[in-house]
């Protein structure tokens, strides 16, 4: 058989889209939308590495969206099979979807605004419609059971402990077993619970995020935070927190009550300025039993039915009541998506904010190369927002405890436990991250392991 790489290979990060083909058919692991520079997101987002009639199945590892971001282009080009998912990534597939639509047609439509006058103008890349769509083709299976998205091949899912519903998942074609790891959590981490694989696999195919690099240890998290915010509270300022509405808002939602409990840190009101954040926050309620039940957050949530729910907290859903955060002064928090800024309503708060010393844009995710987030983290002193130059006057600071990726002690953990028989494949990583993580593969004993470029096919 072949694995065609055609998303998240060759150095990048976003867009995750691998083709398995086989003699009984072919089946697509994921369907991401590509982020980075407009042009080459453009570009990419519309031209796929294979014609929507050449795919059989498509299965999905979990609900971000550089892993389903584009299947409504697919289903746009013609695509009409089944879409394979966890019953928790169905619920969230749609919310997420649902907000890309809506930020795409928005955006589209505030760039062509500004730019009337020198005669840009971009389409968004599908709107509702085109969402509700692929929606049709939706396919829920449980975790743990066997299904078959073509004849004969055996496709089942173990919890990644990534984000909510998340999978590792198993394929066996012939007698030769793949496990493609989709992304995956840490060992430990806030909410969710320890990633688990597959047995007696041939070939791995990983993420690599952080193949290079550890995160910053969760034990200090908490100090670290209560400055700023003290800081913000003594400057009267604004913290801005561009935010996955997927996990990370829940919990920032979470240390900050802790941290109202137990460290000295004086009442701020915490704006979420997300509609989708307030949508997920419900599934998280809803899916409980998906949280690690061993940590810090569980004696939290036992006794409280809306764990993510705190009277200084406002969820904000309507427009008007966010364009209002604009005139409101300081302090306050507001966490807002989308997590890279390449979109959205942070998009809004960080051109009213960006200009003033007071102000704090707090970064607590994964920036990939060439969004707005990673030139904001690299310390740009210019940027430019909806196509318009902005000085960045507020401070930036950055928090790596956050993250829903293994660091490289887990992924070497984990390929150890998962003990490839055959082969190790690398992706979603920059180059340097693969490079990094290859050598440290190497010095454990392992062999056969490939960096696929863009593009390339693999014969397995
Ligand atoms: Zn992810």
């Amino acid at each position: 058989m072949i694995i065609k790489f055609c998303g998240a290979a060759g150095g990048e990060v976003t867009g995750s889209k691998h083709l398995i083909k086989t003699d009984k058919g072919n089946i697509l692991f994921d369907c991401g939308l590509f982020q980075g520079r407009r042009a080459e997101s453009v570009q990419k987002n519309l031209n796929f590495l294979f014609t929507p009639d050449e795919v059989d199945a498509v299965v999905i590892s979990h609900a971000h969206i550089d892993h389903i971001g584009v299947l409504p282009v697919l289903v746009k080009n013609g695509y009409k099979k089944d879409i394979y998912l966890t019953d928790v990534t169905d619920e969230l597939s749609r919310i997420m979807l649902l907000d890309s639509a809506r930020l795409q047609v928005e955006d589209a439509k505030f760039f062509n605004k500004i730019h009337q006058k020198d005669g840009l103008v971009i389409e968004p890349l599908y709107d509702e419609d085109d969402a509700t769509k692929a929606f049709g083709f939706f396919k829920k299976v449980k975790r743990y059971e066997s299904f078959y998205p073509v004849e004969s091949v055996e496709v089942k899912f173990f919890n990644a402990g990534h984000v909510l519903g998340s999978s590792t998942v198993s394929i066996k074609i012939d007698g030769t077993k793949i496990l493609y790891t989709g992304d995956i959590g840490r060992r430990n981490q806030l909410i969710l619970k320890r990633p688990e694989f597959d047995k007696d696999v041939d070939y791995l195919i990983i993420e690599t995020t952080y193949g290079d690099r550890e995160h910053t240890d969760v034990s200090g998290v908490k100090e670290v935070f209560a400055d700023i915010i003290n800081k913000a509270v003594k400057n009267k300022g604004k913290i801005i927190i561009p935010s996955f509405s997927l996990e990370r808002t829940q919990e920032i939602i979470y240390l900050l009550d802790s941290l109202r409990h137990e460290k000295d840190v004086f009442p701020i009101p915490v704006y979420v300025d997300s509609p989708m954040s307030v949508r997920v926050t419900n599934i998280f309620n809803k899916h409980i039993e998906e949280v690690d039940f061993n940590n810090d957050f569980t004696t939290y949530s036992r006794d409280d039915k809306d764990p993510f729910g705190y009277e200084y907290i406002k969820y904000i859903s309507n427009k008007e009541e966010s364009q209002a955060l604009n005139d409101m002064s300081g302090p306050m928090i507001i966490i807002s998506a989308s997590g890279m800024c390449e979109g959205g309503r942070i998009l809004h708060h960080l051109r009213n904010s960006i200009d003033d010393d007071r102000n704090i844009v707090l970064l607590v995710g994964y920036m990939a190369e060439n969004t707005l987030g990673r030139r904001l983290k690299d310390g740009a002193k210019k940027v430019k927002i909806f196509g318009l130059e902005h000085e960045v006057y507020s401070e930036v600071r950055s928090m790596d405890f956050f993250s829903a990726h293994a660091g490289q002690s887990d992924l070497i953990e984990y390929v150890k436990e998962i003990n490839p028989k055959k082969g190790i494949l690398l992706v979603h990583g920059e180059n340097k991250s693969r490079a990094g993580f290859k050598k440290v593969l190497m010095d454990n004993g392992f062999k056969n392991i490939f960096m696929p470029d863009y593009g390339e096919e693999v014969e397995i």
